[in-house]
């Protein structure tokens, strides 16, 4: 030890390497304790590293570049923009929709200074918060009324709490849900679970594979009065199929008529716009669950509508009035920037091939193969400029719909695979990872894999130049990998 003390004194002082030209642009824009931290942390570092093994110390340059580089890694936020070249459209880790142009420009203009988010320029009296986006929801669906909340679980929660939560004695509400409608979403979201939060007790009829109608009539003759609603809950995730058997919503609408309770109907993804018109599985659409003769129908707001998280509640102008005035509206009430996104994104289904041709989410999963095709190459061909030593084909690839939608549904397109003649596959998917901005592809018979529809025309060249100036990985991997990551690992 005693021998190395002299090399450790050699190390600069910190003031002394805060002076160090190299960290002036760091402390010109980072605020100079956190430059300070990483003066420290490098020092300290280099400290530990002389004590384990003798050497040169580093000069005051490298020092002070390191330094300057720690510090402005410790900036660089967790939330970043990243690539995604994972073919997945709605892809839940990775943000589900991008917003479509007018929301962009809707979000930055309201961000920036104050807005009408509660008031009522006409009057010039306070104003109803997420009017806009009601208004058009109306317009689009043909429903008496709706409202936003901040997500497709929360619009399910109040919607529960309001119409069947417990009632002011005390007595029990129960909500009537078919056994083959207990679904999971993923993460916490279990039917069961939020039906408990919410108050309600969960009455379940039928079983896994089939639930008649007669099922659900046995459970209203039998509770009588203390059925609140029956719920019926969209299988959006997975797909029951042989032996099995559930009323049409039309029948089950008919029956809650008849013995004066709602039907509530947790859509899940939310279509406004049929979607077989793209060539996709038919999914049931807003409108069609509301002409059924729902009277409350949720959904979410950044699924296959292609807007921001958000929980749409569409129905009956009665029941949605008993949602604004139940306790947790309030408290699962949406931001500005999220009726901002929304009331610009929604315009654009007035007509359906203005959607498909404005909003990206949309516009993605009707992507044509031919299109598709084209872009891999041009995407190749940039690769192989950029990063020469890849080994660079284009290949038949299938994306997915993403969001726990369309489970079924794969979305045949084309993907540049590259193999790297050094280097194992996990590692170039790290290396794509590390990239600014990251790429996130994935990797399948042992090659890394990069899917172009969920890739925008602009993001193709940025694509290859950000791989270009990525450095090769060097120590191990930080963190499981998402994109390698199998299937349940991640979250719809
Ligand atoms: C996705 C989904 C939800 C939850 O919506 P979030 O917006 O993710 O909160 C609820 N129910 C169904 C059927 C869904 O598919």
């Amino acid at each position: 030890m005693p021998r190395r003390a002299p090399i450790l004194r050699a190390l600069p002082a910190v003031e002394t390497l805060l002076r160090h030209p190299a960290l002036a642009d760091a402390l010109a824009r980072i605020p100079r304790p956190l430059v300070v931290e990483a003066v420290r942390a490098e020092l300290a570092d280099r400290r530990a590293a002389l004590r384990r093994a003798a050497g040169a110390p580093p000069t005051p340059e490298t020092l002070a570049a390191a330094a300057a580089t720690r510090a402005h890694g410790a900036l660089r936020p967790a939330l970043r923009r990243v690539l995604n070249a994972t073919g997945i459209v709605l892809h839940t880790n990775l943000g589900r929709a991008p917003l479509s142009a007018a929301a962009r420009r809707a979000v930055d203009d309201v961000a920036r200074g104050y807005c009408s988010v509660e008031f009522d320029l006409d009057t010039g009296r306070r104003g109803e918060r997420g009017a806009g986006v009601e208004r058009w929801l109306t317009r689009l669906t043909g429903a008496e009324a709706a409202m936003v909340v901040n997500n497709g679980a929360a619009a399910v929660l109040l919607a529960l709490s309001a119409l069947a939560g417990a009632s002011a004695n005390g007595a029990p509400r129960r909500v009537v849900v078919s056994r083959g409608e207990l679904v999971e979403i993923g993460g916490s979201f279990r039917i069961p679970d939020v039906m408990e939060k919410s108050g309600a007790r969960l009455l379940e009829v039928g079983t896994t594979n089939r639930t008649h109608l007669r099922d659900y009539e046995r459970a209203l003759d039998r509770h009588g009065r203390e059925i609140a609603a029956i719920l019926r809950v969209h299988p959006s995730n997975f797909r029951v199929a042989g032996f099995t058997t559930r009323p049409t919503l039309e029948e089950l609408a008919r029956l809650a008529h008849r013995r004066r309770v709602p039907l509530i109907e947790d859509l899940g993804s939310g279509a406004l716009v049929d979607l077989s018109a793209m060539g996709l599985e038919r999914e049931p659409t807003v409108r069609e669950s509301l002409t059924a003769g729902c009277d409350v129908v949720t959904f979410s707001g950044d699924k296959l509508l292609g807007a921001t998280q958000a929980g749409l509640i569409l129905g009956r102008r009665r029941l949605i009035e008993r949602l604004r005035k139940d306790p947790l509206a309030r408290a699962l009430r949406v931001d500005k920037l999220t009726l901002a996104a929304l009331e610009a994104t929604l315009p654009a289904y007035a007509d359906p091939s203005r959607a498909a041709a404005e909003i990206p989410a949309v516009a993605m999963l009707g992507g044509a193969e031919d299109r598709l095709e084209a872009r891999a190459r041009s995407l190749a061909e940039a690769l192989r400029m950029r990063v020469p030593e890849l080994d660079v084909s284009v290949e038949r690839g299938a994306g997915e719909v993403g969001g726990g939608a369309l489970p079924l549904q794969r979305l045949p397109g084309w993907v540049v695979a590259v193999r790297h003649p050094a280097r194992a596959v996990d590692e170039l998917d790290r290396w794509a990872r590390a990239a600014d901005p990251p790429v996130i592809g994935y990797i399948r018979t042992g090659k890394f894999r990069m899917d172009v529809r969920t890739l925008r025309d602009d993001e193709l060249p940025e694509l290859a130049e950000a791989l270009g100036r990525s450095p090769w990985p060097t120590s191990a991997p930080a963190g499981r990998p998402l994109a390698g990551a199998p299937p349940d690992a991640l979250e719809d």
